[in-house]
C-alpha cells in the first residue's frame, strides 16, 4: 500500500460553490493534493480572489461564474472546463442553499430556492459534466450532502428534503453509472463554521442547543472536511460507490 493514492496530482476536480465557505476549505485541500481545479460560483471576485489563495499550491485554477440553478448555465460551465482541461475527473456538487424557518412561514419562491440550489443544481450539473465521464468511461461524482439529509430538522424542511434526496440521488446513480467506470458518492458534513450557519451559531442558546446534540460537543471546523474530500476523489475509493461519509462529531451516530 502507498500513500501515492491519495495523490491528486494530473486530476482535474470542479467544484461548484468553491470560492467560499466549505467548497473553498475543500478546494485548498485537493490543491494541497496536488488536484487542478475548476471553482464555481455566481460572483467572480470571490472566484478570483479564492484563486489568488490556491495558486501558491502549484497546480492550475480556473474560475468559472455559474449559477447551478440555470440548465444553461451547467452546460456552460461543462464546456469551459472541458476545452480549459480537455475534461474532468471529479466533480464535486457544493453549491447549497437553505432557509432556516418555520414551514408556515417558508414561501413558495424560498422553497425552490434551496430545492433549485441543492437537488435540481446537483442534477443539472451531473448531467452536463457527468455527459463528459460517460464517454470518457472514467470518473468520480462527490456530492455534498448533509446529516439533515439522513435526520429531520426542525425550521429546515426545505433542506432535510432536498438533502435526503441529493443522497437517494447519489445512490441511484451509483447504480445506473458503475458501468461506466464512474463512482458517485456523498459526504455528509453535520455542522461547520460558514455563511450558511453563522446566524444561527451567533445566537448562544441556538449554539448551545446545536452542540448539545453533537457528541463531541462543537461544531466542525471547514479544515475538518480535508481527509474525507482528498479520499473520496482520489484512488483510494476507488471500489467504493453509492456510499454516504458522515463527518459530524458524531451528531448522526443515533
Ligand atoms: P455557504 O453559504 O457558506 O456557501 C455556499 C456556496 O454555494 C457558496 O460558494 C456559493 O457561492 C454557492 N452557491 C449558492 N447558491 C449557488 C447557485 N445558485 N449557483 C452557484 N453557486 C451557488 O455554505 P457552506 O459552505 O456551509 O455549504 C457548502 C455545502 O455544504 C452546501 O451544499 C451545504 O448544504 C453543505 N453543508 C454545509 C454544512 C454546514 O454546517 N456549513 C453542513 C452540511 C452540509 P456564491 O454565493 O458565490 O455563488
Amino acid at each position: 500500500m502507498s500513500l501515492e493514492q491519495f495523490s491528486l496530482k494530473g486530476k482535474v476536480v470542479l467544484i461548484t460553490g468553491g470560492g467560499r465557505g466549505l467548497g473553498r476549505a475543500m478546494a485548498e485541500a485537493l490543491a494541497s493534493a496536488g488536484a487542478d481545479l475548476a471553482i464555481t460560483g455566481r460572483n467572480m471576485a470571490t472566484l478570483e480572489e479564492a484563486c489568488r489563495a490556491l495558486k501558491p499550491y502549484g497546480g492550475a485554477v480556473f474560475p468559472i461564474v455559474a449559477d447551478v440553478t440555470r440548465a444553461e448555465d451547467a452546460a456552460a460551465l461543462a464546456e469551459k472546463a472541458v476545452s480549459e482541461f480537455g475534461g474532468v475527473d471529479v466533480l464535486i456538487n457544493n453549491a447549497g442553499a437553505t432557509v432556516a424557518k418555520p414551514l408556515l412561514e417558508v414561501s413558495e419562491s424560498e422553497w425552490d430556492t434551496v430545492i433549485d440550489t441543492n437537488l435540481k443544481g446537483t442534477f443539472l450539473c451531473t448531467k452536463a459534466i457527468g455527459r463528459h465521464m460517460v464517454q470518457a468511461k472514467r470518473g468520480k461524482i462527490i456530492n455534498i450532502a448533509s446529516v439533515s439529509g439522513m435526520m429531520g430538522g426542525a425550521t429546515i424542511s426545505a433542506y432535510c428534503a432536498s438533502k435526503g434526496a441529493v443522497i437517494m440521488f447519489t445512490k441511484a446513480m451509483a447504480k445506473e453509472w458503475a458501468k461506466y467506470n464512474i463512482t458517485v458518492n456523498a459526504l455528509a458534513p453535520g455542522y461547520f463554521h460558514t455563511d450558511m450557519t453563522a446566524a444561527g451559531l451567533a445566537d448562544p442558546s441556538i449554539r448551545n442547543a446545536i452542540v448539545a446534540k453533537i457528541p463531541m460537543r462543537r461544531t466542525g471546523l471547514p479544515e475538518e472536511l480535508s481527509g474525507a474530500i482528498i479520499f473520496l476523489a482520489s484512488d483510494a475509493s476507488k471500489f467504493m460507490t453509492g456510499s454516504v461519509l458522515i463527518i459530524d462529531g458524531g451528531q448522526a451516530a443515533g
